[in-house]
């Protein structure tokens, strides 16, 4: 391998600019051609693609977002698609790209690598919903983002001794709701693995609750779950509290990246390059009961993984 690629796919996250950071210095330092592509698989396509040096990633460490901008691209679902950015990745003399992104991402990846052109996919998503690593890049300051937002939330919603559901992201995956959760002390956690669409019993909780002398009733909703507004406006009629919405929306994809995103994500972005110099390919990093290890493309993509049943009745118990 002499020269590598960089690049950021799907939805954004906070330490992704560490993990390309880490991509960049490692390989130069093992004496490699790094090369960043832009706008992820559509910038491969339109051949946006950037000689980087060390002074190139100077001063993102701490910014959330990308430097390399992130796509969607669904020209690059088609073969025709895929053996077009092989192509250019062999006119640019790249030959190996890990690409930052998501189990969408990692697909591409694998057609890449079918195709001739080693690929290490590094997890970046703030839902954590990759099921081969404990761990993914953005999810911690989401959180973080995510808690701060609710506690704010939370001494309104007391003061007026209301009713507030909070919708977090999570459209499949309910980690982000059930961290803030627990750690913002809601009375409920919706999440799309568990919640079952009771909404009788959730009204008669609120009741109970405003008996039982607590003075505000917050719900933490993830996205999946259903529309918080409407559910609002639901519960007010059959419980005479007032109950307000507030959608958290993109501002939990944004912001400083924490400590441990920066670090994880540094960590990872090394490793990547490891795997490349190594002449690895079509795998991806993950972080398994505390060891960085990594996994092919495919058995990462069967993978399934779920919040723990016990997490979830925790939570629960908490609440009373
Ligand atoms: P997030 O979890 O944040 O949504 P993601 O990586 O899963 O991230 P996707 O939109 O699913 O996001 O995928 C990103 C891009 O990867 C797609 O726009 C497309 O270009 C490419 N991609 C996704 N699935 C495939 C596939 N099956 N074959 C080839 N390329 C794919």
């Amino acid at each position: 391998v002499k020269t590598i690629g960089v690049l950021t796919s799907g939805g954004d996250a906070p330490g992704m600019n560490a993990a390309i950071r880490a991509v960049v210095r490692t390989g130069i330092a093992k004496g490699l051609n790094v090369k960043g592509i832009m706008r992820g698989y559509a910038g491969l396509l339109k051949e946006e693609i950037v000689d980087m040096d060390s002074r190139s990633v100077s001063d993102i460490i701490q910014r959330g977002g990308t430097i390399l901008y992130t796509a969607r691209c669904a020209e690059f679902r088609t073969e025709e698609g895929q053996k077009l950015g092989a192509e250019i990745c062999r006119k640019h003399g790249i030959d190996g790209i890990v690409v930052i992104g998501g189990d969408g991402s990692f697909n591409g990846a694998c057609k890449l690598a079918n195709l001739g052109i080693n690929t290490i996919g590094l997890p970046g998503t703030i839902d954590q919903d990759i099921a081969c690593t404990d761990y993914t890049i953005g999810f911690d300051t989401a959180i973080n983002t995510a808690m701060e937002a609710i506690d704010k939330v939370r001494d309104t919603s007391t003061s007026h001794e209301r009713c507030s559901i909070i919708e977090v992201m999570g459209r499949s995956a309910g980690y982000i709701a059930l961290w803030c959760g627990v750690a913002n002390g809601a009375e409920n956690i919706l999440l799309p693995e568990y919640y079952d669409g009771d909404e009788q019993a959730l009204i008669n909780q609120i009741i109970e609750n405003r008996k039982k002398g607590k003075k505000h009733h917050l719900i933490i909703n993830a996205e999946g779950v259903g529309h918080s507004a409407s559910m609002a406006k639901r519960i007010e009629a059959a419980t005479g509290i007032e109950t307000r919405a507030t959608i958290l929306g993109h501002m939990q994809r944004g912001g400083s990246p924490t400590c441990l995103d920066r670090y994880y994500a540094s960590m990872m972005g090394a490793r990547a390059v490891d795997l490349l110099c190594e002449g690895a390919s079509n795998r991806v990093v993950a972080l398994r009961d505390g060891k960085f290890v990594d996994y092919d493309i495919n058995e990462a993509l069967a993978m399934k993984k779920t919040i723990s049943p016990y997490e979830y009745e925790v939570s629960k118990m908490l609440s009373r």
